[in-house]
């Protein structure tokens, strides 16, 4: 039987961990469409200048490019079983292709993955994430251990005190991700998220095949019930 799983959830709710669990597991290989995207950076074709133009202004490639690539990712032989389809559909329309795309091949969305996570709570997995100059992760709101936090105060640089973390018995500032250091633009993906998503959510919820899984709990237990909600489709 094959599988065609679309995985669905805002930054922070361990798609990108949880689709590693399911390629694993189900040997069927994830699909990125910011993947395929980004790999295209290295091609100078005009097609691909396009994409890295509307990638750089944080726009949406347009549907018909976005759909061709993935028409073109799924007829290739690692994904004749299914795929895990992260990123992708992110409307409506590319999901009405999605759908009559796979019935072309005689298959069809067999589930969609929701994995639902606080808003609250998805800010504070992104926001709160550091790493330290080895790459090792650290979150100022969970994993405090070993982080001291102290007062950077500089009155000739203009600024008022800022909070600053570095790893006890060391001076290397702790950093966050480019993409996660201004809690704004943290809090402009999680919006972005919700007003692509919930129209989505509810032209698949019309279809009955999303899986809705509670994405506030350890890795090991969200795989759980991932793992038994695909096994008993
Ligand atoms: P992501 O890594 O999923 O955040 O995607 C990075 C960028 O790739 C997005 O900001 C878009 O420019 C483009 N992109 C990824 N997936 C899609 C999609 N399904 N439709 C349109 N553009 C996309």
């Amino acid at each position: 039987m094959s599988l065609y799983v679309i995985l669905m959830g805002v930054q922070g709710a361990g798609k990108g961990l949880q689709a590693k669990l399911i390629e694993e597991h189900f040997r069927i290989p994830q699909v990125s469409t910011g993947d395929l995207f980004r790999a295209m950076q290295t091609r100078t074709d005009d097609l691909a200048r396009k994409v890295q133009d509307i990638m750089t202004s944080g726009k949406l490639v347009d549907d018909d490019t976005t759909n061709a690539i993935v028409a073109d990712r799924l007829a290739q032989p690692d994904a004749q079983n299914g795929v895990i389809l992260d990123g992708y559909p992110r409307n409506q329309a590319q999901a009405a292709f999605l759908e009559s795309h796979l019935a072309e091949k005689g298959a069809r969305v067999n589930a969609v993955l929701l994995l639902e996570l606080d808003l609250y709570t998805a800010f504070k997995r992104a926001f709160g994430r550091v790493t330290d100059a080895d790459g090792s992760s650290y979150n100022y709101y969970y994993n405090a251990d070993g982080v001291e936090f102290s007062w950077r105060h500089d009155e000739s640089a203009g600024f008022p005190p800022r909070l600053e973390a570095s790893l006890r018995g060391s001076d290397a500032r702790l950093k966050r991700r480019p993409d996660d250091a201004s809690a704004d633009a943290v809090i402009q993906r999680i919006d972005t998220f919700l007003e692509t998503t919930q129209p989505l959510i509810r032209y698949f919820e019309a279809g009955g095949n999303v899986l809705k899984i509670n994405a506030d709990q350890s890795i090991d237990a969200v795989w759980m019930d991932i793992r038994q909600a695909l096994e008993s489709l």
